[in-house]
C-alpha cells in the first residue's frame, strides 16, 4: 500500500513525500478512506501509531477541496482538542508539515503562557485550530474564538482528557459546535465512560482499532533488570556510561523522583534534564528543545509530561520505575518505536514491582527477557519500605567504586543465581 492509493491529493502527497514517509501506517490505511468519505470515526489508537496524519491528511484535503473563493477573514473550519500542550504543539506542527503546499493555515492555543501571541494569530484568521480545553474555553469566553463555522472536530486522547478532569470542559466545547459536522474521537483505551462520551459526540461512527500492545511490544527490543530500589540510580549510571545511546528517555513515577534522578546523573557527569508538571511551560519547552537538538542526552520524565514527546531518533527508553498500569508500559516503550521504527526499552524492577511486571507481561502476552548478568542484581535483602541508609555511610557498592570502579568483579554470584529468577 502506498499513500497514492488512498486518493490523497497531489499537494498533500508532495508534503508526505517530503516527510520521507513511504507507506501508510495501519491506522492511516484504515482511517483515511473512512474520513475522506466524511464519516465519523471512533479510533482506538494511541500516540505513536501515526494517528495525527490519519486525521490531519483528510481534514486538510477537505478544507483544500471545499475552499471558497477567499472573501474576508479565514474562519475556523477544523478544531482539534487534545489534553496537553506538548501534544497540541506537535499536532499543529504536523498540520503545518502535511499542509505546507495547500495554503491552509493553522494555529495552536494552550494554557500556562501569555495569551497575546495566541490572540494575535487568531486575529489574523486561521482554518485549523489545535487547542487544549482550558485555554480554548477561556479564549471563547473572551470572544477571540467562535466555533460556529467548525465542520471538522477531533477529540484526541479522550481517556487522558477524562483522567485529567476535562470532562466538563469537553461538554461545554461540544455544546458550542454546529450539529452538522464530521467528528473524530480517539482514545487509547475504551472503558465505559469513554464509550458514553463518544456517543455524545459522534453520529454513527465507523470504528478503527489498532492493537497497540501487541504491535508496539513486538517492535521494541525489551529487557528487565532485577535491582533493588536503592541501586537503581547506580545501575542507570552504569548502563548510560557503558553504551553510547544518543538519546535516552527515563521514566520516573514521581516528579520528585525525576528531579532526584537528574541530580544523581549530573553528579556522574551525565547531561540530563527533567520534564514534569511542576516545571514552567518555558522550562519544559527548553528541556525538550535541548533534548531534540542533542544538547541533552537524557530526559527524565513523568508519564503525563512525556505524552506527546515526539523524538524520532529516540534510542532508548528506561523504565526507572515500573508503572502500576500495564498500558502505561506500552505507551512508554512506544516512544522508542515510533510508527515503523524499532527501539530499545530497559526496565528496572525492584521487589515491590514484581506484580506490575506480571501484569505487563500478561498484557503484552510476552515474557520480557531478564538480564541475568549485571553488577547490581537485587540480592533480596532490601525489605519493602525499609528506610534507606543515612547518606554519609558508604554502601557496599560505593566502597567498591572507591576501590577501582569494578562492580562486576565484586558481584555476589552466590545470591545472583538465587534471586534472579523471574517470579
Ligand atoms: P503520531 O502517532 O501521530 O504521534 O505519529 C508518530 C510518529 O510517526 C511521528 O513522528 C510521525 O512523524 C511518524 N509517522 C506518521 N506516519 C508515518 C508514516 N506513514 N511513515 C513513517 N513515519 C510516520
Amino acid at each position: 500500500m502506498v499513500f497514492k492509493n488512498l486518493n490523497i491529493i497531489e499537494p498533500i502527497l508532495k508534503a508526505i513525500n517530503a516527510k520521507g514517509y513511504s507507506t501508510p501506517t495501519p491506522i492511516q490505511e484504515q482511517s483515511i478512506p473512512i474520513l475522506l468519505k466524511r464519516k465519523d470515526l471512533l479510533g482506538c489508537a494511541q500516540t505513536g501509531t501515526g494517528k495525527t496524519a490519519a486525521f490531519a491528511i483528510p481534514i486538510l484535503q477537505h478544507i483544500y477541496l471545499d475552499k471558497q473563493p477567499n472573501k474576508g477573514r479565514r474562519k475556523i473550519k477544523a478544531l482539534i482538542v487534545t489534553p496537553t500542550r506538548e501534544l497540541a504543539i506537535q499536532i499543529a506542527d504536523s498540520f503545518t508539515d502535511y499542509g505546507k503546499f495547500t495554503g491552509i493555515k493553522n494555529t495552536v492555543v494552550f494554557g500556562g503562557v501569555k495569551q497575546n501571541p495566541q490572540t494575535f494569530a487568531l486575529r489574523q484568521g486561521v482554518d485549523i485550530l489545535v487547542a487544549t480545553p482550558g485555554r480554548l474555553l477561556d479564549l471563547m469566553q473572551q470572544g477571540y474564538i467562535s466555533l460556529k463555522d467548525v465542520e471538522y472536530f477531533v477529540l484526541d486522547e479522550a481517556d487522558h482528557m477524562l483522567d485529567m478532569g476535562f470532562i466538563h470542559d469537553i461538554k461545554k466545547i461540544v455544546a458550542k459546535l454546529p450539529s452538522q459536522r464530521q467528528s473524530l474521537f480517539f482514545s487509547a483505551t475504551m472503558p465505559p465512560d469513554i464509550i458514553k462520551l463518544s456517543g455524545k459526540i459522534l453520529g454513527t461512527p465507523e470504528k478503527v482499532t489498532i492493537n497497540p500492545e501487541q504491535a508496539t511490544a513486538e517492535r521494541v527490543h525489551q529487557s528487565v533488570y532485577f535491582v533493588s530500589k536503592r541501586a537503581k540510580s547506580k545501575l542507570l549510571i552504569y548502563l548510560l556510561k557503558s553504551d553510547t545511546y544518543s538519546s535516552t528517555l527515563v521514566f520516573s513515577r514521581t516528579k520528585h523522583g525525576a528531579d532526584k534522578i537528574v541530580k544523581l546523573l549530573k553528579r556522574a557527569s551525565i547531561n540530563a534534564e527533567a520534564i514534569h508538571g511542576n516545571k514552567s511551560q518555558g522550562a519544559r519547552q527548553r528541556a525538550l528543545g535541548n533534548f531534540k537538538n542533542g544538547d541533552t542526552n537524557v530526559l527524565v520524565a513523568t508519564d503525563i509530561a512525556a505524552r506527546g514527546i515526539d523524538v524520532s531518533e529516540l534510542a532508548l527508553v528506561v523504565n526507572y520505575d515500573l508503572p502500576n498500569i500495564a498500558e502505561t508500559y506500552v505507551h512508554r516503550i512506544g516512544r522508542t518505536a515510533r510508527a515503523s521504527a524499532s527501539g530499545i526499552a530497559i526496565s528496572f524492577c525492584d521487589v515491590e514491582e514484581k506484580a506490575y511486571l506480571r501484569d505487563i507481561q500478561k498484557l503484552i502476552d510476552q515474557q520480557i527477557p531478564v538480564v541475568e548478568e549485571h553488577p547490581f542484581i537485587d540480592d533480596g535483602t532490601e525489605e519493602p519500605n525499609k528506610p534507606s541508609r543515612p547518606p554519609k555511610k558508604a554502601t557496599q557498592q560505593s566502597r567498591y567504586k572507591k576501590k577501582g570502579n569494578s562492580y562486576q568483579k565484586h558481584r555476589r554470584s552466590d545470591t545472583r543465581n538465587k534471586t534472579n529468577k523471574q517470579s
